[in-house]
């Protein structure tokens, strides 16, 4: 078995409300034949070189870190996956049943705009193939917030637009946001409370809300299925990653939970190569949005996976187990 870290250089800074990052780094897992990725995220604060120390010890211990978890137990998948001749979807399909509705559309993302009239530009031009743009506020200006918003939404009026808050409004805040933002029409509005409130924070915001809100969906809330049922009254949706799952297995776990609870899901990924949003990408047919593109914001993107086609529906290769190969 072989563990390298590799650094990704983005293609441009990405500012959300946990900071802004111009690299990220992931960690790529060999048996020698296949390969597997699991990003690291500042959110977590896993360091790379401690988890290269663990896997090479001659025991690994019961307990991963996070992202060595989730790679290794990406290739057992992709191990399988090749000698089956099977995808990670057939895997999860074995485990959710067929899938009852069409793959949702294609989504890009955009961070925290520096400048209006570029942002304005750039929704423009992503709209004419993406059909759902997500934008990240929680800027830490709330007027800046609203602007990205009605920016967003006078460039692209056909767009279906996600707002993620991570966690960057207060309770005082977050009500009077969700009803001001709510004027432009959002398809779902994402952490807009930081997750340090817990449970009892999502539902003194659900009390707080004005009629008719939006659809809320709760993601850094939401790590373990105890977290989906416990939030299971107080949101409409989750986002579920792989790596906050911490496996295929548990994210699948995870989409189970979300269903008989009758929440809508939401299929997010990390910034991360082909490697590590294709794998996620085999859950698509599951969710009911998906945002799975965070391989455009790594400028060395070293592996082929999804493509979008020129309407922005995803396109998944033609291959068993991940299914992404080396460019
Ligand atoms: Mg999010």
């Amino acid at each position: 078995m072989h563990f390298e870290i590799k650094t990704l250089h983005l293609s441009e800074p990405f500012r959300i409300a946990h900071g802004t990052s111009a690299t990220r780094q992931v960690l790529r897992v060999s048996n020698g034949e296949l390969v597997t990725e699991a990003p690291f995220v500042p959110y977590y604060g896993e360091d790379p070189a401690l988890t290269l120390a663990v896997l090479n010890q001659a025991v690994l211990p019961e307990v991963l870190p996070r992202t060595a978890g989730l790679a290794l137990n990406l290739l057992r998948h992709d191990i399988i996956g090749h000698q089956t001749g099977r995808t990670l979807a057939a895997y999860a399909e074995s485990k959710l049943g067929m899938p009852v509705h069409h793959t949702p559309p294609g989504c890009r993302s955009f961070s925290i705009p520096e400048d209006l009239d570029v942002f304005a530009d750039k929704v423009r031009e992503i709209a004419t193939q993406f059909p759902v743009l997500k934008l990240k506020l929680g800027s830490g200006d709330l007027g800046l917030d609203i602007a990205t918003v009605s920016v967003a939404r006078y460039a692209a009026p056909h767009a279906k637009l996600l707002l993620d808050v991570n966690g960057g409004w207060d309770m005082a805040e977050a009500p009077l946001m969700i009803e001001k933002v709510a004027e432009y029409s959002p398809t779902l509005i994402e952490q807009p409370i930081h997750h340090r409130l817990g449970v009892d924070g999502w539902e003194e915001l659900r009390a707080l809300l004005p009629g008719n809100p939006p659809p809320i969906f709760a993601d850094e809330s939401v790590q373990t299925v105890e977290d989906v049922i416990a939030l299971a009254d107080f949101v409409d949706g989750v986002n579920i990653k792989l790596l906050k799952s911490g496996s295929l297995d548990a994210a699948v776990a995870m989409i189970a939970a979300a269903k008989e609870h009758s929440l809508q899901i939401l299929l997010g990924c990390m910034i991360e190569t082909s490697l590590g949003t294709t794998a996620a990408a085999h859950l698509a047919p599951w969710a009911d949005w998906i945002d799975l593109d965070g391989h455009f914001y790594v400028a060395d993107d070293d592996f082929t996976g999804i493509t979008y086609d020129a309407s922005g529906n995803l396109i998944m290769p033609n291959r068993p187990g991940i299914g992404a190969v080396p460019r």
